[in-house]
């Protein structure tokens, strides 16, 4: 191993291990937590624009093929022997995605209608790859004992107050089912849902993935808020509510982000793109 290998090797541990994946849980601070509480308590719910489908498909494409490659080198540096995952768009308004079976993830309309830039997007996106570089679906399927459908949830919320602002017919069969699962009738409609953890390391590995594939962070950050004041009115039952709450799941996502900075401000710049591919 060279010696600049070397060292884009170790600043790519420093990244992952900075960035949580499990080995490493990120805490926030008491003081993180309030802040973001504090920002999303004064960030007003965003309005849904309807991106039409073909724009919406042209611009899921592009940010696949832009955040693949430090994707499949995330996936091969923890040993996956499926590093291609297949992704879709469905137009529904919901305002969710999913990672399921070995390789599949679908992204909805209503993420598309609700961010405000690319780098949203490609945040929601990141995050599903990351549920499945991280064999979260499968861990979960085997915790439930069942093979199961997993949700991503990202706001189970919202979803119907989308549609209608779109005047859009309800939203796909997936929120009825994530309604009984909410009744208590999960295992029977197949539903399942990640775990906090698992939610948190796919949030700190999706950071690393944006990060080496030149996305902005800090706009990419701007999702995390909405899905924050979104859930403000969430009626959603706690028990249902698989992801972190809005204020504890920026907060940490700021100190994923700023562990990535302090990474890439101890290592050459050309070291980390060098990792990134
Ligand atoms: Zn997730």
């Amino acid at each position: 191993m060279t010696l600049p290998r070397l060292a884009s090797a170790f600043a790519l541990s420093l990244v992952l291990a900075l960035g949580g994946c499990g080995e490493e849980p990120v805490r926030p601070s008491a003081e993180a937590i309030a802040a973001a509480q504090a920002e999303i308590a004064r960030t007003p719910p965003r309005q849904p624009r309807l991106m039409p489908s073909d724009e919406a498909q042209a611009v899921l494409r592009r940010i696949d093929q832009r955040i693949r490659p430090a994707a499949v080198k995330e996936c091969r540096a923890r040993g996956g022997d499926r590093c291609a995952w297949s992704v879709a768009y469905e137009p529904a308004a919901t305002f969710n995605a999913f990672a399921s079976g070995r390789d599949r993830i679908v992204m909805f309309g209503g993420i598309f209608a609700l961010a405000r830039s690319e780098e949203e997007i490609a945040m929601v996106l990141a995050h599903e790859k990351a549920h499945h570089i991280l064999d979260h679906v499968a861990e979960t399927n085997r915790n439930a004992g069942i093979g199961a459908f997993v949700a991503d949830i990202l706001v189970s919320v919202g979803a119907v107050w989308i549609a209608q602002e779109l005047g859009l017919p309800l939203p796909a069969a997936l929120v009825d089912s994530l309604r009984s699962a909410a009744a208590g009738a999960g295992a029977q409609a197949g539903v399942l849902a990640f775990s906090i953890e698992n939610e948190k390391e796919a949030d700190a590995l999706a950071a690393a993935i944006l990060h080496a594939s030149g996305y902005d962070l800090d706009a990419a950050r701007g999702m995390i808020v909405t899905m924050g004041s979104m859930a403000k009115g969430d009626r959603t039952p706690n028990f249902l509510r698989t992801h972190p709450a809005g204020p504890e799941r920026l907060a940490h996502w700021e100190t994923v982000v700023s562990g990535l900075r302090r990474a890439q401000a101890a290592s050459p710049p050309q070291l980390l793109a060098d990792a990134a591919r």
